[in-house]
């Protein structure tokens, strides 16, 4: 029996009268590539949202590797070891490719970089994973030139930098072009392969599918399925969420 990474317990998040998160109860498991999907609206990144500290759950609790994190500011849940990405990607445009890395891990990187002081140390591991990504040739461009795919690939080096054991990605494939998809999926396995967990949200369900070893079906903000991709496939209930049948 595996443990849960992140798991939640009651979890509610409305915004006026939406019910975004609605009483979720879900765990996702530790050293497993976990997806997460769902009809738009379904409340997958409000739920993110709560997990990492973005915003306050109305009530429920949030759970990691057995500690409570509920509430927490997200600097405190990334340094417990929850890292994530964006669905709108987050780089700052004009740093250069290096630079967003570094600004990832220092919370003062920007007044350094100003400074032009840096951590070697810093440097050569931000290195070490833009090579790990395969954008370590892009290193001097500016995040703005590079394309939305690799600015994907960047934001991934970037949440690497703080050494995650759990990485949430929000729609890593979305807007990205097939061989980078597969590229990010890839990366995905490595990673998992070398001990980190993942809790992906994600559209494209061929990649969700082939990739996942255990899928959570939310609609109307809880979870109405789970297993594996072939069972969850299968069940009326996500047939239903998803076509409205
Ligand atoms: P998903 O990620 O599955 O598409 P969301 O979590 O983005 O779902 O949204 C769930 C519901 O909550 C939707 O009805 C959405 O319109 C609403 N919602 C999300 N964020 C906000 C917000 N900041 N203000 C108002 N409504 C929101």
């Amino acid at each position: 029996m595996s443990t849960a990474s992140v798991s939640t317990e009651g979890l509610s998040k409305s915004f006026g009268g939406v019910r975004a998160v609605d009483d979720a109860s879900v765990a996702f498991h530790d050293g497993r590539i976990n997806a997460l999907i769902g009809p738009n609206g379904s409340g997958k990144t409000t739920f993110f949202n709560c997990v990492t500290g973005m915003i306050k759950p109305d009530a429920g609790t949030v759970t990691y590797r057995d500690r409570d994190i509920t509430g927490l500011a997200p600097h405190r849940i990334a340094r417990s070891g929850i890292g994530r990405s964006f669905q709108l990607c987050r780089v700052f445009p004009r740093l250069t490719v290096l630079e967003n890395v570094l600004v990832a891990v220092q919370p003062h990187g920007l007044l350094q970089r100003l400074r032009g002081m840096r951590n070697p140390d810093d440097v050569a591991r931000a290195r070490e994973l833009l090579s790990r990504v395969g954008i370590d040739h892009l290193e001097h461009a500016e995040a703005r030139d590079i394309s939305y795919g690799q600015q994907k690939l960047l934001e991934l080096a970037g949440v690497l930098m703080g050494d995650p054991h759990t990485i949430m990605l929000d729609e890593p494939a979305g807007g990205v072009n097939p061989a980078l998809v597969d590229r990010i999926a890839d990366l995905v396995r490595e990673l998992n392969a070398e001990g980190r967990t993942f809790i992906i949200v994600e559209h494209n369900m061929e990649l969700v599918m082939g990739l996942s070893d255990h899928v959570v079906v939310f609609d109307r903000g809880r979870p109405i399925a789970e297993g594996t991709p072939a069972v969850v496939q299968d069940d009326p209930l996500v047939l239903e969420a998803y076509l409205g049948v």
